[in-house]
């Protein structure tokens, strides 16, 4: 029936005004002026309020959100390899990139000149990127992901927005705080494929000796 969608999209604006209300009568004078009322407030699971005081108050976003993305390092402390990024420079990213807004300049082993699984540097333009999330759903490796800070405005409208490795790169630490459900799923998905290929491994070893 024609008209339904308007008085479907009036319904969720009623029910916000209703429930800032509501949200109020619940938390009275703590809703703002106690640090768990401005913790609640910002919450993503705030009810009623849709608009805060921004930049005092910034509202939280879901583990979903996606905004320019940033690549995954191992933790500066880790005992084999800190800091190491985990890009492969495979270049499946730069690939399905739509807008093609990803650089990759692979790295080389200085005394062979071979290529080598890291790249010597990796460019993001984030004027170009339009947050699809493409790049972080197809890279194999987990090695790049949507970060969540969206606070990127510059006045410089040369260099500023295009991002260099070392800008880009995040310790995993960082992707586990700002998304720990799907971090978890990855980090098992991780285990379950290395245990796969283990098993493989043990199988083929077997086969030959048999
Ligand atoms: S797909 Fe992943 S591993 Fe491959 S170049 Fe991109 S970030 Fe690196
Ligand atoms: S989020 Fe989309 S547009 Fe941005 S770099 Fe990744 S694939 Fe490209």
């Amino acid at each position: 029936m024609y008209g339904v969608g308007i008085f479907k999209g009036l319904g969720v604006t009623i029910r916000h005004f209703v429930n800032t209300y509501v949200d109020d009568l619940k938390w009275g004078v703590k809703r703002y002026q106690t640090d768990e009322g401005f913790e609640a407030r910002q919450s993503p699971d705030t009810t009623g309020i849709v608009t805060i005081s921004y930049p005092e108050e910034r509202m939280a976003v879901p583990e979903r959100f996606r905004f320019v993305p940033f690549l995954v390092t191992n933790e500066p402390d880790d005992p084999e390899e800190p800091n190491a990024s985990w890009c492969t420079s495979c270049g499946i990213c730069a690939k399905v990139c739509p807008p093609q807004c990803i650089w990759i300049v692979r790295g080389e082993d200085p005394e062979t000149g071979r290529p080598i699984p890291d790249p010597a540097e990796f460019y993001i333009d984030i004027d170009i990127c339009m947050n699809c999330g493409y790049c972080a759903e197809f890279c194999p490796f987990d090695a790049i992901k949507m970060d969540h800070n969206y606070e990127l405005s510059s006045y410089d409208r040369t260099t500023a927005h295009i991002h260099d490795k070392e800008r880009l790169s995040k310790p995993i630490s960082y992707w586990q705080k700002i998304a720990p459900t799907r971090a978890e799923e990855e980090r098992l998905a991780r285990e379950h494929k290395e245990a796969a290929k283990a098993i493989k491994k043990a199988m083929r070893k077997r086969k030959k000796s048999a």
